[in-house]
């Protein structure tokens, strides 16, 4: 199974000019908190790992930009908190190309974007969907590996 898909080569000020954006410290520091794992990460996570620099408001509002631009991708895990996560390289402004499996581990909690695409959805005549998300909740491959020793 695939799962690591593309945070291996992030460069924080790269995906900025990208997307013309200016080049903060502290959006460069989001960016680079994001990218360290291939996991998604908690927003009370991200706010414990940089409150000492960048304020509560701040980073919310960082956050919403980088999903407006389609840096990052949401993804809401069974608490109903926020996760983020880098998007593919693919994804632009309006037009995000995340439509991926999300798998939510119920025992580490952690949130993984699988290598898996959506299958295609046949919608009622008069429905047009913009957006799909799939969450499969389970045991992740890591926890699966230590539940058997
Ligand atoms: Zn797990
Ligand atoms: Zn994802």
């Amino acid at each position: 199974m695939q799962n690591q898909s593309n945070n291996m080569t992030i460069d924080p000020v790269n995906i900025l000019k990208e997307h013309s954006l200016k080049h903060t410290k502290q959006r460069i520091r989001v960016l680079e908190e994001i990218a360290l794992d291939t996991v998604a990460i908690s927003q009370p996570e991200l706010e414990k790992k940089l409150g000492k620099e960048i304020d509560r408001v701040t980073l919310y509002r960082i956050l919403n930009i980088y999903e407006d631009k389609g840096i990052l991708h949401r993804i809401m895990d069974m608490n109903g908190t926020a996760n983020y996560a880098i998007c593919s390289s693919s994804c632009s402004e309006d037009h995000h190309h995340d439509e991926h499996v999300h798998f939510n581990c119920t025992n580490c909690t952690k949130i993984y974007c699988l290598d898996v695409v959506l299958p295609q959805i046949k919608m009622p005549q008069g429905f047009t969907a913009a957006t799909m998300h799939t969450t499969a909740y389970g045991i992740c491959e890591k926890c699966s590996v230590m539940v058997s020793k």
